[in-house]
């Protein structure tokens, strides 16, 4: 049997009550999507939350919705996935990187404080792989400059610092329910806000701009960019399911950890103390010199045996040809340049079984020179 990065959990509960909503004539946004953000809001700690089409919309929203735009500059991470930078561009701000740190991968406190402007308007720190940036360092440097925190928790449902869940922390809390993400409506996204006029206005926005009292009153600029019933219900089975299922991604971390802790050249990911990851990704580092492979050499030997690893990412966005109007080179962020070309994700989510994991570490411990 192939072992994949990823493997959306479907059952036939949760396929009745998908029929059940298309049997039931109200197959667009409806009681579902209420019932969903009012348990998501919940299960992060939060007062509200709004359901969008996808978690791009949701960081679109929030960045419009705190009034983002041109001429503002939005500090993120160039070590993360395209849609978090996208988001920026589309409301016409500018995408600022900063460096990573190189043991969690999250944005560094100390060069974010360093790359703040007069223009800086907004920080979106990303919680790459289920592991929460600072959130400490930054909501302080936050303050300081009077800067909103947009979380892009897009891989972090559920995860948590000192008891608090991702998406807590700052002015708005991010979430993409992508199929192959912890928590799921096939395609779908989620925005949390202890601030009911933010979720307000994001309801507006993802409704053509329309108030959410009153139909055809335009109270701003708009898009559609509902979540529908029929995505709800799959969320919400999913959401019932995200506490068992993260643990069973914990589970198998720790099965990699102990098993590969004494395999030289390769270091696995840490999840520092107060901190509970996740694991959406888990992801070691590869250091040729010392595995006596490379990371691709290794990627093909695991495609071999049928093991089909991720890479997450294969290249910072600032080296991208297509965003070379920002102005950055190769060098401006050496952790993230150094990281890209030697992680590996290896499969970690619920489906994968103790012996598949061992499977995968003979398979590494095998292969190196
Ligand atoms: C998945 C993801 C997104 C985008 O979510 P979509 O639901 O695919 O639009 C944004 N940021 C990060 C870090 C992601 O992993």
């Amino acid at each position: 049997m192939p072992i994949y990065t990823a493997k959306p959990y479907v059952d036939e509960q949760m396929c009745q009550d998908v029929v059940a909503v298309l049997k039931s004539g109200m197959i667009t946004q409806g009681q579902k999507v209420e019932e969903l953000e009012e348990k998501f809001a919940s299960y992060c700690g939060s007062s509200y939350a709004a359901a969008l089409s996808s978690g791009t919309a949701g960081l679109h929203a929030a960045l419009y919705v705190a009034g983002i735009g041109p001429g503002d500059e939005v500090i993120t991470s160039p070590f993360t996935f395209v849609a978090t930078f996208n988001s920026i561009l589309m409301v016409g701000a500018k995408p600022v990187f900063v460096d990573i740190d190189y043991k969690t991968f999250n944005i560094d406190p100390e060069a974010l404080d360093k790359a703040i402007t007069s223009k800086t308007k907004a920080i979106i720190p990303v919680h790459l792989y289920g592991l929460l940036a600072n959130m400490e360092k930054i909501s302080a440097i936050a303050k300081k400059y009077k800067l909103i925190i947009i979380e892009d928790a897009c891989q972090a449902h559920g995860a948590e610092f000192r008891g608090k869940r991702a998406g807590a922390f700052g002015d708005f809390g991010v979430f993409s329910l992508y199929a192959t993400k912890n928590m799921m409506s096939g395609e779908g996204g989620m925005v949390i806000s202890n601030n009911s006029d933010y979720i307000e206005k994001i309801k507006s926005f993802r409704h053509q701009g329309q108030s959410v009292h009153e139909r055809y009153k335009y109270i701003g600029f708009g898009y559609n960019y509902r979540m529908t019933d029929i995505h709800a219900v799959i969320g919400l089975h999913s959401l019932a399911k995200l506490d068992e299922f993260n643990l069973k991604r914990q589970r198998n971390a720790d099965l990699f950890n102990e098993y590969l802790k004494n395999v030289e050249g390769l270091e696995t990911p840490v999840s520092p103390d107060q901190y509970r990851h996740v694991y959406h990704q888990y992801t070691i580092k590869i250091d040729i010199n010392k595995y006596g492979r490379s990371r691709d050499e290794l990627v093909e030997e695991l495609v071999k045996n049928d093991i089909y690893p991720g890479i997450f990412y294969p290249k910072p966005l600032h080296l991208y040809d297509i965003f070379a109007n920002l102005g950055y080179k190769s060098g401006d962020f050496p952790v993230a340049e150094d990281v890209s070309m030697r992680v590996l994700s290896l499969p970690v989510h619920p489906g994968v079984t103790e012996d598949e994991v061992k499977k995968i570490v003979s398979v590494i411990c095998e292969f190196k020179k």
